[in-house]
């Protein structure tokens, strides 16, 4: 058995998270492949940063409150700081020099800059779990190797051919193996790094476990799996035990945020299944998407914007009557999705109506 298991920033954010982390891996000797995201809020702070040093403005001391917060981190887990942290440090203050001479934030400058929160956190993880698990070989590859994309920075899209064939060239199997990897990150065709678009680590772990054929995917966040609507909407939110590919993919598209749109792209076809659940609570259960499911009726309501109006759709094999008192805001009706731009009263009815 192979699974490919990818913690969020959530799950990364501290030591005590970490430990978490490594607890799930410890308790699941088939999870061979880790992917990591940047710790919490990271990717913010150097998009923040990166605009700072444009301007000549306290960059120096952000980027210096990054790296000390890493360094918390590193030193929380008992770990030596090493040469590679002090490279990555170092990549930092040379890539600000450049934003600040350039006075503007370059894209491919840019995902460079991205890349060092994934390559910071998934080396503390890798040091992490090769001093606590003794008996496993662990490996930190690096993402730029195998996730083969083309060069629209910040948005890259991937070549999953190409990741087929060099995936299988840097996880060398073995039954002690576990590797370690980045999310997010890549590399174009001239070695230049590249990102696959803001929240991308659940798509480089699909694309992972496509050109692996894992047995399974996992995504672990802050939540035991996907909502039928978003619980930061509505606190207490029934999570969706099981969801086909199709529907699930529908939320994604359409705002649902514990999901990166295209994350499922890669699994369909191989119908390799995808778990979301929580580190912070492990045995909480969360939510399969996996063949064999067939979603019936009403699944969920993901929403898209919401400024003044509600931009919510509602998705599910249901019969148009469902949302007959709102046919007026209707804007588009497709076979698994219908959307709605809505007041915040009529957003609470439908809420109401389909939820309880
Ligand atoms: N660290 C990246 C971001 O915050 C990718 C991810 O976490 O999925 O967008
Ligand atoms: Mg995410």
């Amino acid at each position: 058995m192979l699974k490919v298991a990818k913690f969020g920033g959530s799950s990364v954010r501290d030591a005590k998270a970490i430990k978490r982390c490594g607890r799930i891996v410890t308790l699941d000797p088939d999870i061979k492949i880790v992917v990591i995201s940047a710790t919490a809020n990271t990717s913010n702070e150097l998009e923040r940063i990166a605009l700072l040093a444009t301007q000549a403005k306290g960059w120096e001391q952000a980027l210096e409150d990054l790296v000390t917060r890493h360094r918390g981190l590193i030193h929380d887990l008992d770990l030596e700081e090493g040469e590679w942290f002090h490279s990555l440090e170092n990549e930092l203050w040379e890539l600000g020099d450049l934003f600040r001479e350039e006075m503007k934030v370059d894209p491919a400058r840019m995902d460079q800059f991205y890349s060092i929160g994934e390559r910071i956190s998934s080396a503390i993880v890798a040091h992490y779990f090769e001093h606590s698990f003794l008996q496993r070989r662990v490996e930190l590859i690096d993402a730029r190797g195998l996730i083969h994309t083309d060069n629209c920075y910040g948005a890259a899209n991937p070549d999953r051919g190409m990741i087929a064939d060099s995936a299988p060239l840097h996880f060398r199997m073995s039954d002690d193996a576990l590797f370690v990897t980045q999310g997010f990150i890549g590399a174009d065709g001239e070695g230049h790094t590249t990102t696959l678009g803001r929240e991308g680590s659940d798509y480089s772990a699909t694309l992972i476990g496509e050109a692996m054929n894992a047995d399974a995917v996992q995504i672990w966040t802050d939540v035991a799996g996907l909502s039928v609507i978003d619980p930061k909407l509505i606190p207490g939110a029934p999570i969706i035990k099981e969801i086909d590919y199709a529907c699930a993919a529908e939320m994604a598209r359409h705002g649902a945020k514990i999901l990166f749109s295209k994350t499922l792209d890669p699994v369909v076809e191989k119908g390799i299944p995808v778990f979301i659940g929580s580190s912070l609570n492990a045995d909480a259960g969360g939510t399969w998407i996996r063949p064999g499911v067939f979603s019936d009726g009403f699944v969920g309501i993901a929403v898209h914007e919401r400024r003044d109006l509600y931009k919510t759709t509602v998705v599910g094999r249901f019969k148009s009557e469902l949302l007959a008192d709102f046919e007026q805001f209707i804007i588009s009706r497709k076979p698994l999705s219908t959307t709605m731009n809505l007041e915040s009263e009529e957003f609470n009815k439908l809420v109401k109506l389909l939820i309880g």
